[in-house]
């Protein structure tokens, strides 16, 4: 995969996908950087119904810092590894506060130094709190995807941003964040791709 060609893969994926964007549901970084740790092995869709009413009661780092680990654990249950997140997320709110005086900060360096946070999870806060993306967030899709297309042979999702980075230029960063999700979502799924519609089938390693 050179630069051309990936160039050329984002640009059909943007007109395919115009309306490309964040589908969690958020009014501030630490919401955000809530409901990317609810979101592990959990569907956007689903944070996006639990969160509302944890947020209008407890929208601050301090009230999650104040908030008892058990209400939070009963809070956060439906997105599954319920005990593990509350767990992450009280750590996180308290690293927040003493750290960095109870705000999220905006630079991959400390947002890796959050309990809860991998790299992952930091892109897309850098991404979506702070439009400032930093690098690409690898999930289940954008690894899926990556594989078959032919931007990356790793599964290793660090090594496989490494190969993204390479022949993605930074101003790409914001869609691309965007599109593997949504291509992943909607035509080159886990099981079934419908290669068939695909917008840049022409231009996939699985079809060449
Ligand atoms: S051609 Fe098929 S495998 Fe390749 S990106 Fe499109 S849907 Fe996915």
């Amino acid at each position: 995969m050179n630069t051309n060609k990936a160039i050329q893969i984002i640009e059909k994926l943007k007109n395919y996908y115009p309306d490309a964007t964040c589908s969690l549901d958020f009014e501030t970084p630490f919401q955000m950087l809530v409901a990317v740790v609810l979101s592990a092995q959990c569907t956007d869709e689903r944070v996006n119904k639990t969160t509302p009413s944890i947020f209008s009661k407890y929208p601050t780092v301090y009230d999650f810092d104040n908030m008892d680990l058990s209400t939070l654990e009963e809070l956060i249950h439906p997105c599954g590894f319920y005990k593990n997140k509350a767990k992450n997320l009280k750590a996180a709110a308290r690293t927040i506060i003493e750290k960095y005086n109870g705000e999220v900060p905006n630079t991959m360096e400390e947002l890796l130094q959050i309990p809860g946070v991998g790299r992952k999870s930091a892109n897309v806060i850098m991404l979506e709190a702070f439009h400032n993306p930093q690098g690409i967030a690898v999930d289940t899709h954008a690894k899926r995807i990556s594989n078959r297309i032919g931007f990356s042979n790793e599964s290793d999702p660090l090594k496989i941003e490494q190969d993204l980075l390479k022949v993605i230029p930074k101003e790409y960063y914001y869609d691309v964040n965007h599109l593997l999700v949504w291509h992943g979502r909607k035509v080159c799924t886990a099981r079934n791709p419908s290669c068939n519609i695909c917008p840049i089938k022409e231009l996939c390693k699985k079809n060449i």
